[in-house]
C-alpha cells in the first residue's frame, strides 16, 4: 500500500525522492513513507501524529524510527521543531509560513505569532554582540492575557492546541 500521494498536491514517489536527495538525504522507503505523512499533516504533527498516520499500512516502521527520522529531517532544515512545554514536541514543514509560538504556563493555551515579532531581538542580537542568531521556531513560555487578568482562575485548557 503507497501512502505517498496528497490530493491536494499530488506527489509521485520519484518527487519526494528529489525533495530527499536535495536536503542530502539518502533515500530509503522509510523516509519517502515518512516524508509523504509530514506534507499531508495541515499544521503541526508529533512523532505519534505521523506514526499514527502511517502505523496501518507499514507494519514494519516504529514510532523510535519516526523519531529518529524527524530529528534527521530537523538536522537537514526539512521540518522545524519546538518544545511548547508539558511534553508536546511538535513540528512544522519548512514550507509553511515560519512562525513562533506563546506558551501560557497556567493555562496552556498556545498563541501563534508572527516570525518578525522576533526581528527587533535578532537585530539588537546583531548590532550589540555581532551574533547571528538562529531562531527558527521559538516557544515563549509566560503567562497569557486571560491567565494575567483574571488572576490564574483561568479553568485551565485540558489539552492546549498548537
Ligand atoms: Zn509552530
Ligand atoms: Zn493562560
Amino acid at each position: 500500500m503507497e501512502t505517498v500521494m496528497d490530493q491536494r498536491h499530488p506527489r509521485t514517489r520519484a518527487d519526494l525522492a528529489v525533495m530527499l536527495r536535495s536536503r542530502g538525504l539518502r533515500v530509503t522507503p522509510q523516509r519517502i513513507v515518512i516524508l509523504a505523512a509530514i506534507l499531508e499533516a495541515q499544521d503541526h504533527f508529533s512523532a505519534e501524529d505521523i506514526y499514527s498516520a502511517i502505523a496501518d499500512d507499514n507494519p514494519g516502521i516504529n514510532l523510535s524510527t519516526v523519531y529518529r527520522t524527524l530529528e534527521t529531517f530537523e538536522q537537514q532544515h526539512l521540518i522545524r521543531r519546538t518544545d511548547l512545554g508539558r511534553g508536546r514536541i511538535v513540528y512544522y514543514y519548512v514550507g509553511r509560513p515560519s512562525h513562533h509560538h506563546l506558551v501560557c504556563h497556567h493555562c496552556g493555551r498556545i498563541i501563534q505569532i508572527e516570525e518578525e515579532v522576533l526581528q527587533p531581538l535578532l537585530d539588537q542580537l546583531l548590532v550589540r554582540y555581532g551574533f547571528h542568531a538562529d531562531l527558527p521556531h521559538q516557544s515563549i513560555f509566560g503567562h497569557c492575557a486571560a491567565c494575567l487578568h483574571h488572576g490564574g482562575e483561568e479553568e485551565p485548557l485540558p489539552n492546549g492546541k498548537a
